[in-house]
């Protein structure tokens, strides 16, 4: 089955900009999905809208086997990670790990419970009571990842969360995410304007323009020179 489903995805900003152009795509159940394409070709929007955070002006989104069109980003199943990890930084890392849970209305003792387990499993069990600005870039990240993946959600989106990162943490955290992906299952779909970053990833890239898919395909196939 597939994990997402877009047909005829359509966004126009109120200002008129076609962000997303009656777009078809579908990304296979446990599958890491690279989009890739200039700035401005619409990769936010697309995650954005598949997220919830904006609604379409036209089209359908489904995860799983649900229409999620017209529902809120709280009940989609989904996570979104972000470029800047938008953390809060007057909170602990343990709060901004059960963050997602306390607005899910999870008890507190289920919520600090299960923020622990997912920090264990993210070697952040020592920074627990640290805050944002007392960690590293690569640390930051993997409480971003934490939080997100605290609610166990059937799908990850990631906005470019290693454009951030010098080299070498990036290539830890690349690692890291495909680590993942193997012991979870999750469906991962990552933003990148990389073409390394979506080889050394992805199962399939997607190759966006103009609010469109270009092409698509594994990685020899979209690299593969004519
Ligand atoms: P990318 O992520 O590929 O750089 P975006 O999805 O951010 O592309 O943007 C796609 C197009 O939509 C661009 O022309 C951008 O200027 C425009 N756009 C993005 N967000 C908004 C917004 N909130 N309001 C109006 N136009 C927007
Ligand atoms: P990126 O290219 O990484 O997606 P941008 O710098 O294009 O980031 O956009 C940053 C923020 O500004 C986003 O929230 C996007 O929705 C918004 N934005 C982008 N283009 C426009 C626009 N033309 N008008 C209004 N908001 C925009």
């Amino acid at each position: 089955m597939a994990a997402i489903t877009l047909r005829e995805l359509t966004k126009v900003y109120p200002n008129g900009v076609r962000a997303l152009d009656a777009l078809d795509l579908e990304i296979a159940d446990g599958e890491f999905f690279a989009l890739l394409g200039p700035s401005g070709c619409g990769k936010t929007t697309l995650l954005r809208t598949i997220a919830g955070l904006e609604l379409s002006s036209g089209g359908s989104v489904r995860i799983g086997d649900r229409d999620v069109t017209s529902l809120p980003p709280g009940q989609r199943d989904v996570a979104m990670v972000f470029q800047d990890y938008a953390l809060f930084p007057h909170m602990t890392v343990r709060d901004n790990i059960a963050y997602p849970l306390r607005i899910k209305k999870v008890g507190k003792a289920d919520r600090q419970d299960k923020a622990a387990r997912t920090a264990d499993e993210l070697g952040l069990s020592a920074l627990l009571d640290r805050r944002p600005g007392q960690l590293s870039g690569g640390q930051q990240q993997r409480v971003a990842l934490a939080r997100a993946m605290a609610c166990h959600p059937q799908v990850f989106l990631l906005d470019e969360p290693l454009s951030n990162l010098d080299a070498r943490l990036r290539l830890e955290a690349r690692t890291f995410l495909k680590r993942l992906q193997r012991e979870l299952g999750v469906t991962t779909v990552f933003v990148t304007h990389d073409q390394a970053e979506a080889l050394a990833l992805a199962d399939r890239i997607a190759v966006m323009e103009g609010g469109r898919i270009r092409q698509v395909g594994t990685p020899t196939e979209v690299f593969r020179r004519p």
